[in-house]
């Protein structure tokens, strides 16, 4: 019992234990054009079921997104009633999903971390599902915290009672998501994630920087640059290995240790 002790602290713990992920524009390029369907889709939704002018529906998706993290919580927030299921089946549900292709490379590299893995995305369930389905990822990751798990069917659409943080001076949203720090805290919380053992993944520099006030370890993908709240940018998910070596690293300090354990172990049972 007590050389187990020993060996347990001899092994280097990991500056990390969990690796959460954002999954549009994170998990694959911008350049699928699933996003600018999306887009479209979201535009088209706004004149046809909520009969906003044509000609306002590009200035006030850009405006909402930016505000609010979605154009669907910003147009809640604006008193706009509808449907979430009909928001996401119109908007999701018609996607082009033939666009994204399984990424073995994306695959094997999760696969060679040992940590556990979190989707964290303000998309639906439905959708995640599929996307990581395309991406042949469906199994790679140990939790999901989407859309429905921080929104509930039985919530208010009186936006005055929500418990969404403040945007500025802009009204309240009763649509939790990303960026807010209250969809970060509740993500903690659901998925029994300690931020200061955690790095996060998004292709949202406004994500980024509130990750990184509630202690996550921030990548920004899709991005070289580096921005304030930027701990590491990569251009692609695929350079998580350049861009992140220390997750390798202690990885195979790991190995290290329980190898020369096992010899040392082994020794005196073969003198
Ligand atoms: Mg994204």
């Amino acid at each position: 019992m007590e050389f187990e002790n020993e060996y347990q602290q001899q092994i280097p713990q990991s500056r990390y234990e969990c690796l959460l992920f954002d999954v549009d524009d994170t998990l694959y390029p911008l350049s699928s054009g699933l996003s600018a369907e999306c887009t479209k889709n979201i535009k088209e939704y706004m004149v046809k079921k909520l009969d906003i002018e044509e000609s306002k529906v590009l200035e006030m998706c850009v405006q909402l997104y930016k505000d609010y993290g979605t154009t669907m919580a910003g147009l809640r927030a604006i008193g706009y009633d509808f449907d979430d299921d009909d928001y996401h089946s119109f908007v999701h549900g018609r996607l082009p999903y033939e666009y994204l292709k399984p990424d073995p490379v994306l695959k094997s590299l999760l696969n060679s971390l040992p940590f556990r893995k979190v989707i964290f995305s303000n998309a639906n369930k439905a959708h995640v599902a599929e996307v990581l389905g395309r991406l042949g990822l469906g199994d790679c990751f140990d939790d999901v915290i989407c859309f429905e798990s921080l929104n509930h069917k039985t919530q208010t659409v009186n936006a005055s009672k929500s418990d969404n943080e403040p945007v500025g001076l802009l009204p309240k949203s009763p649509i939790v998501c990303k960026p807010s720090e209250n969809a970060f805290q509740q993500a903690f919380k659901m998925a029994s994630i300690n931020p200061h053992k955690t790095l996060f993944f998004d292709d949202s520099i406004r994500n980024i920087q509130t990750a990184k006030l509630t202690g996550l370890t921030t990548v920004w993908v899709g991005s070289s640059q580096r921005k304030n709240g930027v701990d590491y940018a990569l251009e692609s998910i695929h350079n998580i290995r350049e861009a992140v070596p220390e997750l390798w690293e202690s990885v195979n300090k790991s190995k290290d240790v329980q190898c020369s354990q096992k010899i040392a172990i082994e020794t005196p049972v073969e003198a």
